[in-house]
């Protein structure tokens, strides 16, 4: 088993390190991570410039790019040989509901759909390392289970871990995404040459967190797994949608 970890917290991020150490003796492990704090970027590609990886003294290959560019480079040649499976994280703070469409750490895993193995993103919900502990002991153990699961191909795994320790942690919940409220308006700031800017405000709270949601099992103290494919057709639009079209043309 070869596994290719990356995150958007960045190549010395804590959660990285945390991964890293979990996986390390369970399979062949390759590290590329972006050598900055890429949290937001999407399944943004870089394509403005070159991209340049750099081997640090402890492995991790650092990369001046987005979690997307990271994996896509490891699939494609930066990597001696093809990975199975990506794993991206362990992200401080939650990835729910619309997260998934901002997220660098899901987009690092999206990124590893074409690998034969279902790969899969990992959130603790803290901004704090304190529980990094307990979410690498249960990445580790999804991992390993991984190897007897068998999904349509280009399912990605979206984990999200409750900030408890481990005897606090009441099981793990199947989801689906929540809907998060709109965030607040933007920060206004003014750097001190007078030039206006703008802060992007934190996310919004659950619109629809309710039973059966990912924010709801975290918020009960379950590990929140949603499968996430690619396919975002949204199949109930075709019938309306039929109907006028007739009328367009
Ligand atoms: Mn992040």
């Amino acid at each position: 088993m070869r596994i290719l970890i990356s995150n958007d917290d960045g190549v010395t991020a804590p959660g990285l390190a945390a991964l890293h150490a979990a996986l390390a003796d369970y399979a062949e492990c390759a590290v590329i991570a972006p050598e900055q704090d890429k949290s937001g970027a999407g399944s943004s590609l870089t394509l403005d410039r070159p991209l340049h990886p750099q081997r640090l003294a402890n492995g991790f290959i650092s990369l001046n790019g987005t979690p997307t560019d990271c994996v896509h480079l490891g699939l494609n040649g930066l990597l001696e040989q093809t990975p199975d499976m990506v794993v991206s994280g362990i992200n401080l703070g939650a990835n729910l509901g619309d997260d998934v469409l901002y997220s660098g750490t899901v987009a690092a895993a999206l990124e590893g759909r074409f690998l034969g193995g279902t790969s899969l993103a990992f959130s603790l919900l803290s901004r704090q390392p304190d529980n990094l502990p307990c979410a690498a002991y249960i990445a580790r153990r999804l991992v390993e289970a991984q190897a007897r699961l068998s999904l349509p191909a280009r399912t990605v795994l979206n984990v999200n871990i409750p900030n408890l320790p481990l005897d606090h942690i009441r099981g793990i919940r199947l989801t689906r995404l929540g809907h998060r409220a709109r965030a607040a308006a933007p920060t206004k700031v003014v750097n001190p040459r007078g030039k206006e800017g703008y802060w992007i405000a934190v996310a919004g709270d659950a619109e629809d967190g309710g039973p059966g949601t990912d924010f709801h099992a975290v918020m009960q103290g379950y590990v929140s797994i949603t499968p996430l494919q690619l396919d975002r057709t949204f199949s109930d639009a075709f019938e309306p949608l039929q109907g006028w079209l007739e009328g367009v043309l």
